[in-house]
């Protein structure tokens, strides 16, 4: 493989984890190049406009930039991808943006190998396939001693496994509001990202019906201003609920339904559009390529918690993407992840790993 660009350490991933992680880099004069599947905080940038951030805005911050907004109150996406551009354009920090890598291994030296092509999206988001028709044909090469791999958590659906789920009229990404306007829409799940969607397509004219396997929702792990909200939208019977209810296949028109409320039995229900918010996985190849032992049902990678060092030497893990797949209530969040940077940042250097860290605990909810 020819080899295009070399340099001491390969950084994937610009969310903000990745993006502080390259100003400490920048600012220790290490040589890396930074890879990017999307644009900057491409996970970010697939949220809904106008979605608000439930951690506060200094816990969000990084790379010691404040995070400032015009009403003092939790950042909205458009204002975090703002900032994110801000401190990008304030470092100079070059990233190798809407470049996916698809391949990265050890060669006999010790370097590590890895191969990109040009993607238009980030990894994950509903805009996930809409790859180039002919992507060898980008196909770049990269030669590195380490590889820092913050390439985030949320990258697949958490799939239903009910047939229909592919069709078009279904996504698990709630995208621009107003698109629901006028029509009825099913919202499957329980957690914060269902609940919000419930909430703001009700307020942008759409009828909204919410499934939820659960006889209720779980007051603990739901923002604590999204949660009133919704029981009262749910008690006044402006926002449908059907607790203890299962889908079990979607339809052109039509939505086929388990629910204790039936007896157990099947209901169909007709509806325009499906949201199925029930989560993402992530997508851990990067890690099987090097040989990183993943372990668990989140295939959590196995790292040192001083270095961040996997158990392959020079391949090192920050950001959510420590988690693997958060199935049991997520924990790692933008706020635990800053101290990872420090702790990275030492080992290539050679230092003693800091003492706690800045990870501040948080209120950590679900999405
Ligand atoms: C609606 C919503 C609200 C949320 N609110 C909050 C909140 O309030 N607080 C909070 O802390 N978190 C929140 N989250 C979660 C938040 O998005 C993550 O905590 C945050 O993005 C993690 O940052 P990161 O840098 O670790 O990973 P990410 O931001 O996921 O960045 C990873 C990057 O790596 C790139 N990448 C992945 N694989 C490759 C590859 N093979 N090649 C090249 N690039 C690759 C991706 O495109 C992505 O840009 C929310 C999530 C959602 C969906």
């Amino acid at each position: 493989m020819d080899i295009q660009v070399e340099t001491d350490v390969a950084l994937i991933g610009a969310g903000p984890i990745g993006l502080e992680m390259a100003v400490a880099l920048k600012k220790e004069t290490f040589a890396y190049s930074h890879i990017e599947a999307g644009c900057l905080g491409a996970t970010v940038d697939w949220y809904a406009p106008g979605t608000h951030f439930f951690s506060s805005p200094e816990r969000i911050a990084i790379a010691g930039v404040p995070l400032c907004n015009v009403d003092q109150t939790k950042a909205t996406r458009e204002q975090y991808l703002t900032y994110l551009r801000s401190v990008a354009l304030q470092h100079q920090l070059i990233v190798r943006t809407h470049e996916r890598v698809v391949e990265a291994k050890r060669s006999d030296n010790g370097d590590f190998m890895l191969s990109t092509i040009k993607s238009t999206h980030g990894v994950g988001g509903p805009s996930e396939q809409s790859y180039l028709p002919d992507p060898e044909a980008t196909k770049k090469s990269y030669k590195a001693k380490k590889v820092i791999l913050s390439i985030g958590d949320m990258h697949i659906p958490r799939l239903l496994g009910v047939p229909g789920e592919g069709l078009a009229h279904v996504s698990h990404y709630l995208q621009d509001p107003h698109r629901y306007y006028g029509s009825k829409v099913l919202i499957v799940g329980g957690k914060n990202s269902a609940v919000e969607a419930a909430i703001r397509l009700y307020r942008a004219g759409a009828q909204v019906t919410l499934c939820y396997r659960q006889k209720e929702l779980d007051k603990e792990r739901i923002k604590y201003w999204l949660y009133p909200e919704i029981q009262f939208l749910m008690k006044k019977g402006v926002i449908e609920f059907r607790p203890e209810s299962v889908v079990t296949k979607i339809l052109e028109r039509t939505v086929e339904m388990k629910s204790a409320q039936n007896g157990g039995k099947t209901v169909a229900h007709t509806f325009d559009s499906v949201l199925l918010l029930t989560g993402y996985e992530q997508d851990g190849s990067l890690f099987d390529q090097l040989g990183v032992k993943l372990h668990g049902a989140e295939k959590k990678p196995e790292f040192n918690e001083q270095t961040m060092e996997t158990n392959v030497s020079g391949v090192y893990v920050a950001g959510t993407a420590v988690a693997g797949t958060q199935l049991r209530g997520v924990k790692e969040f933008i706020e635990t992840s800053h101290v990872h940077v420090e702790r990275i940042l030492a080992s290539l250097k050679g230092e003693q790993p800091p003492e706690g860290g800045s990870g501040a605990a948080g209120d950590f909810l679900e999405n």
